[in-house]
């Protein structure tokens, strides 16, 4: 068998294992010394106790002949679909059916598993910086062309930098496929209803397609972010949305999403004409996916009882107040700061024009906290660095005043 050489294409990323190294080889020259991790990607609250109880008595039904669950719906099971319809769409005055609604093991997997519906001639439009796997996916199917400078020759790049408050505006050139995330990782920024209304408008001129991942809405709290890309007239013929309980309920362990395919949207066979792209995902994910487990299903419905909406939004304040203290103590520190608002992500600029990893190994060894060196997503997060709000209250607040002591002096 010959392989996928996109594979050999691809260079290794080396941004989490480098950040994982450099903070073992300092710890292990200064073992008395305690790193704040404020680099943290993943959740650290418990699963919220809605959820817990309902997996629990679902792991009951297991036990029984009468309510034991086998293969499921590949699309996930109508209680669950329903629920998200009702909660996520509905409440908000948008009508998205539970039949467009797709449950997965979570959003990373459909935002490379999406590739499959799409013509591997696409043209596809990243952000950068962004999260890599919308760039790494594509590369994969062979979408990306030759990597020349550090940058893929089929993709279109929509420049992230200070100048747009790191929120591209639509490209003069075409794209079919354009992949946006708001709020966005590692950026912490989040569009607008105009910015967003100019997206929508640039995909239904351009017939292409937008990918939006809103894996962090749970964070929105400004008024005019909106919560998803279907509040946006004619939003359902141009987007895909993708979502997570990941970041929302601590799900990043226990693995559960969604997908909504508006049974509106369009794509286009070879002689131009429409084909639903609904049609198309459920034959992809009957074919490929047998959908999510029951139990961790059961626990997310649980998470749209009253109960579980109290204990998601807890967790989510306590991850957005710990972004808070980061952003205000870097304004105080007198630093360029981005994020932190409708996000769990921080955004900083360095100060003295230090590189990325510069600014790491300042904050390692001298401030004693650990962050993500921004050039890991992209060229134009050269010169900044991403603190997170994942870890506990009393972390944060220590870990920031060190900063704020160090900097400010
Ligand atoms: N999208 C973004 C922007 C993310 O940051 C992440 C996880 O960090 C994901 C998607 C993946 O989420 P999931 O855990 O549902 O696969």
């Amino acid at each position: 068998m010959q392989i996928n050489d996109n594979f050999e294409k691809l260079p290794e990323s080396y941004l989490f294992s480098t950040v994982g190294r450099k903070l073992r080889e300092y710890k292990e020259a200064h073992p008395g010394v305690d790193v704040i991790r404020m680099d943290i990607g993943d959740v650290t609250l418990p699963i919220p106790q809605a959820a817990l109880d309902a997996m629990h008595r679902a792991v009951d039904d297991m036990a029984d002949k009468s309510t034991f669950h086998g293969y499921g719906p590949e699309q996930g099971y109508a209680f669950l679909r329903e629920a998200v319809a009702a909660n996520d769409y509905h409440a908000r005055g948008v009508n998205i059916s539970a039949d467009d609604i797709f449950i997965s093991d979570g959003a990373k997997s459909d935002l490379g598993n999406l590739g499959d519906i799409y013509s591997h001639d696409s043209i596809v439009a990243v952000c950068d910086p962004g999260y890599p796997v919308y760039v790494d996916s594509n590369v994969l199917d062979g979408r990306g062309g030759e990597l020349v400078n550090g940058r893929w020759s089929r993709f279109v790049y929509m420049d992230c930098n200070e100048a747009n408050a790191f929120k591209p505006v639509p490209p003069a050139q075409h794209a079919d496929v354009i992949f946006l995330c708001s709020p966005a990782n590692p950026t912490g920024v989040a569009f607008s209803r105009d910015e967003l209304k100019a997206w929508v408008e640039y995909a239904l001129a351009n017939k292409a397609v937008i990918i939006y991942d809103s894996a962090y809405c749970a964070y929105i709290t400004s008024d005019d972010v909106p919560h998803s890309i279907y509040e946006i007239e004619g939003a359902q013929k141009c987007a895909i949305e993708v979502r997570s309980f990941s970041k929302t309920a601590g799900f990043t362990g226990l693995r559960c999403g969604y997908t909504v395919v508006p049974a509106s949207l369009c794509g286009y066979d070879a002689e131009g004409r429409e084909v639903q792209l609904r049609k198309l995902w459920l034959r992809r994910q009957t074919t490929k996916f047998n959908g999510a487990s029951y139990i961790i299903q059961r626990g997310a419905e649980a998470l749209y009882s009253e109960q579980g909406k109290r204990e998601v939004a807890c967790n989510v304040d306590y991850y957005l107040n710990n972004a808070r203290t980061i952003r205000e103590a870097m304004l105080g520190a007198g630093f360029t700061v981005f994020g932190g608002e409708n996000s769990p992500y921080i955004w900083v600029k360095s100060p003295n024009g230090e590189s990325s990893w510069d600014l790491f190994d300042k904050c390692l060894s001298e401030v004693h906290i650990s962050c993500t060196p921004g050039v890991g997503f992209g060229d134009n997060g050269e010169g900044y660095i991403r603190f997170t709000g994942f870890n506990t209250s009393e972390n944060t607040a220590e870990a920031m005043r060190r900063f704020m002591n160090f900097f400010k002096k």
